[in-house]
Order: structure tokens, then sequence, then C-alpha cells
């Protein structure tokens, strides 16, 4: 089992968040282009699941955020007991928040408000969603997503509504669609999500083995996008009211978002300070913009 630390905003002050990744069974849906977590998953949910995410608790920690490579409220997944364990052991933990995440099909709202009772105002609740677009011909044509941005709204106004804080991802780079088109679709999205999202996150595509993207790359029909399109996709989005921020994977390597080798180390600084609430525009050269420059102009 996998877990990390970062620094990120918590309830708006700079925190220490640790991500813990929990082996479950994974996604049932297990369609999405990008995407081959389920691969990766053992065929069962470990019986010790709850004792594997107590190991994982530490002093010093703001934010505990689980990932399972699916949705934390699927009970193919994780079963009921073992969901409301889980988050009464983080609320014990002296932790400000716990991130969980799920499709929105599997947000059950009389569960959540048992959820959201079990923390009695211990700890915040963030449930992220990976809404990916706000567009439902990209969610449908590029991504296979399953779910509609209408379904999306449901569930996160929902939450809202029910003190939970609500976390969209959104997918920088989906296949078949041309750099442009991949900026605009992620700054079309986050103003789209403005008012039913409290933190936005932004996604670069990594190529996944076994993914729909892994045989269009290996044809060379697809590039993972470059760096100075996430770093345009923040300067657009930093007016905001949500917390905008990214924590991209694989930067700088063939399959992760990348420029020209050279230049990923500063502008990741520059991204992380932005990450911290700096909201600053992050300005920088290279010899590599032009090339971006170029393949923003293409249009196939
Ligand atoms: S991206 Fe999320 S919803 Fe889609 S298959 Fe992967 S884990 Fe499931």
């Amino acid at each position: 089992m996998a877990s990390w630390k970062n620094y990120e905003l918590v309830s708006g002050k700079p925190g220490l968040a640790k991500s813990i990744v929990l082996p479950t069974c994974g996604c049932y849906y297990d369609s999405c282009y990008m995407c081959s977590y389920k691969r990766d998953c053992p065929p069962k949910t470990p019986q010790n699941i709850v004792s594997i995410f107590e190991s994982e608790l530490e002093d010093g920690i703001d934010k505990y955020k689980i990932f399972t490579s699916g949705s934390f409220f699927d009970s193919r997944e994780l079963s009921r007991e073992q969901q409301l364990e889980i988050i009464s052991i983080a609320s014990d933990s002296g932790a400000g928040e716990l991130t969980v995440e799920s499709r929105p099909e599997l947000i059950d709202e009389a569960f959540i408000k048992s959820c959201r009772d079990l923390l009695e105002g211990n700890m915040s609740l963030e449930v992220a969603i990976g809404l990916e677009s706000a567009n439902n011909d990209i969610l449908k044509y590029h991504i296979n997503k399953g779910f509609t941005f209408e379904k999306y709204v449901e569930k996160a106004d929902f939450l809202r509504k029910n003190d939970v804080l609500v976390k969209a991802y959104l997918l920088l780079k989906p296949p078949l669609l041309t750099e442009y088109e991949s900026i605009l679709d992620v700054v079309e999205s986050a103003h789209k999500v403005e008012e039913t999202a409290d933190t936005i996150s932004i996604n670069p595509v990594s190529v996944h083995r076994n993914s729909l993207v892994e045989q269009l790359w290996m044809r060379k029909r697809y590039r993972p996008p470059y760096l100075w399109s996430l770093v345009e996709c923040l300067n657009q989005t930093r007016d905001l009211g949500p917390y905008v921020m990214s924590h991209p994977v694989a930067v700088g390597k063939e399959r992760g978002i990348h420029n020209c080798g050279s230049c990923e180390h500063e502008l990741m600084e520059r991204i992380e300070e932005y990450n911290m609430g700096s909201r600053g525009l992050i300005d920088s050269e290279c010899e590599c913009k032009g090339e971006w420059e170029e393949e923003l102009k293409r249009i196939f």
C-alpha cells in the first residue's frame, strides 16, 4: 500500500496532508479511457482493510486523503460497516479534514448524513468527484465517464447543503482533443463548477498501462499535455472562488505531463507556490515555449 505526504491548504491555511491508498478491489465501472487502476487492485478487498488504514495514522497530520482506486462509498469495495469504521477512526485522529473519493451515483444521501453525524464536528468531510469535464460530449466521447455533468451538479449541491466539502477533479487533455481544446475545456469547466465546488483539482493525464490512451500513445496518436498547458489553466482560473490546485504525477516523464526536460523543475516550484495560495501569475520562459505555442495552433 502506498502513502505519501505533501503540504497544501487545509481549511484555507497551509497544512500537512497524508494520502493513503487503500488496497480495495477497485472501481466497479473500470471504463474510463485514460484509467487502468482496476488492473493493479487485488481481486478482493482484504478483510483487515480498517486496520491497514489505522496503521497509517500518525501525529502532526492536518488532513487525511483516502484513495481506493475507485469509490470509497461503493459497498463492493468497502462494506458500509468498514466505511463507517474508517470515518470514525479518522474522526479521532486529531486531523481537521478527511477526503474520500466517489463517483456521483454512489453518493447515497442518507448514508452521507450518517457519516457527517459520526464526525460530530471533529473534522470536515470532503468528497472528491472525478468530474473531469463539465462538457457532456467530452464526458461521453472522449472519456467514457458514464455520468453527466448534471449528475455531478445534483450530488455536489446535496453535499454542500449538508456541510460536506466538494472537490472537483478536472482532467487536462483527454484523448482525441488538441492541446488547445484541452486547455479551453479545463478553463470552461472550472468556471462552470465555480458554484458547486470548494476545491478544483486539475489533473493532467498520465499514460496508464493497458488503457485506451496507452494504445493511442504507442501509435503516436496521443501526447500527454505540456506543462505549459497546466500553467495556462492555472493562470486562467486564479480568480475563481474555489481553491484551485494541481498535483500532477509523472512530471517530466514520457508518460506524464512534460515540456523539454529542462524547465519542469522550475515550473513545478511555481505551481507549488500557487498550490499554497499565492494565486500569482505563473510567468516563465524556456526555449520550448515556442514549440508549445506551435502545438496550440494544431487543429488535428
Ligand atoms: S477514472 Fe475513476 S471512475 Fe473512471 S474507471 Fe478510473 S477509477 Fe473508475
